[in-house]
C-alpha cells in the first residue's frame, strides 16, 4: 500500500504526521518527495547506501573563439535564449530549454551543449526500514521529473523488500512535483490546518488530489486552536465526501519530539495526538480504497 502525504502549503506539520505513519508501519519505504526542501532523513538519520545523479537537462553556450555571429541560431530558437551584446553571440542558460535547435543549426560547430547541475538521490536504511530522498540542485526546476525518478527507485526497493506499505512525504504546493507524489498511490492524506489560508489551501489540493485517487482523507492540524475555521473545514468536507480521519489538538510535544530526533509516536505515545493519529492511520490503512478519479 502506498500512503502519499500532502498539503496544499508548508508549515501544516505534514511531515511530522508522515514521520508518524512510519514508525505506526514499523517497516516501510519512506520516500520524501520534498526535493527542494528533504527532512525526513534529518529525524530518521538513515545509513546511506547509494547516492545517484540526475542530470535534468542541457544549455547552450557559446564559443566566441569559433562564432561569426551570424546570427542564425538567435533566428531560430523559440526561447529568446540567445541575444547579441555588443554585436557579439550570447546565450542565457536560465531562459535555454536545451531543445538542442541551436546546437543544430550552427554553421561553424560554435554552439555545445552541457549538463545542468546534478541533482542527488540517496537511499539507505534506518530504523523502520528504507528510506529515499532527494536534494535538487540550487537554481533546479525540474522537480516533478526528480520526484518520478524517486518514486521509482523507491518501487524497485519495495519490490526487493516487500515491506507492503511505503509512505511519501509530499512536497507543499500544488505543482508538478506534487502531481509526481501523488501518481499511483493507494491514498491520499491531506493535511490542513484550521485558517482561511488553510481552507483554500485544501479547496486547491482536494481538485489536484481527485485527479488521482477518491481514497483520500483529510487531517485538521491543531484543530483547537480555531474552533470556527474547523468547523467550515469539517463542513467542506462533509459537503465534498471528504473523511476527517483525525482533529489534532496543538500540542508542543511535536516540536519537542522533532528536537530530540523522535516522531510524536515514540516521544509520547500516551499522548491524545498520538491516539489520534494511530486510529486515523488504522481507518487510511483498513478501508478499502476506490481508485477511481472523481474529477
Ligand atoms: S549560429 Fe553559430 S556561428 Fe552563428 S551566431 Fe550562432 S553560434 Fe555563432
Ligand atoms: S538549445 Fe534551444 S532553447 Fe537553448 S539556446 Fe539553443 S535553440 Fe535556444
Amino acid at each position: 500500500m502506498e500512503i502519499a502525504v500532502v498539503s496544499g502549503k508548508g508549515g501544516t506539520g505534514k511531515s511530522s504526521i508522515s514521520a508518524a505513519f512510519v514508525s505506526l508501519a514499523r517497516n516501510t519505504v519512506t520516500v520524501d518527495c520534498d526535493v527542494d526542501a528533504a527532512n525526513m532523513y534529518l529525524l530518521f538519520n538513515p545509513v546511506i547506501e547509494k547516492k545517484n545523479r540526475f542530470k535534468s537537462g542541457k544549455h547552450a553556450i557559446i564559443n566566441r573563439d569559433t562564432c561569426i555571429d551570424c546570427g542564425i541560431c538567435k533566428e531560430l530558437c523559440r526561447f529568446d535564449a540567445l541575444y547579441e551584446e555588443n554585436g557579439k553571440m550570447q546565450s542565457d542558460p536560465i531562459a535555454c530549454e536545451g531543445c538542442m535547435l541551436c546546437y543544430r543549426v550552427c554553421p561553424n560547430n560554435s554552439i555545445k551543449m552541457i549538463s545542468d547541475e546534478e541533482s542527488l538521490m540517496f537511499s539507505g536504511n534506518f530504523r523502520y526500514g528504507k528510506m529515499v530522498y532527494g536534494r535538487l540542485a540550487p537554481g533546479e526546476e525540474n522537480s516533478g521529473k526528480f520526484v518520478n525518478m524517486i518514486r521509482q527507485y523507491a518501487h524497485h526497493i519495495e519490490e526487493e523488500k516487500k515491506t507492503g506499505m511505503m509512505i511519501l512525504d509530499g512536497p507543499p504546493g500544488i505543482g508538478c512535483p506534487v502531481m509526481s507524489t501523488l501518481t499511483d498511490t493507494d491514498r491520499a492524506v491531506i493535511v490542513t490546518e484550521p485558517t482561511l489560508s488553510g481552507l483554500s489551501d485544501l479547496q486547491r489540493i482536494t481538485e489536484v488530489v481527485l485527479h488521482f485517487t477518491n481514497a483520500a482523507y483529510v487531517i485538521i492540524n491543531k484543530a483547537d486552536l480555531n474552533e470556527e475555521m474547523a468547523g467550515q473545514i469539517r463542513e467542506y468536507c462533509s459537503v465534498n465526501k471528504l473523511p476527517v480521519v483525525a482533529e489534532l489538538p496543538f500540542d508542543p510535544q511535536v516540536v519537542s519530539a522533532m528536537i530530540h530526533g523522535k516522531t510524536i509516536m515514540e516521544y509520547a505515545p500516551q499522548s491524545e495526538i498520538s491516539t489520534r493519529l494511530k486510529e486515523a492511520y488504522r481507518i487510511i490503512t483498513s478501508q478499502k480504497a476506490d481508485h477511481s478519479p472523481l474529477i
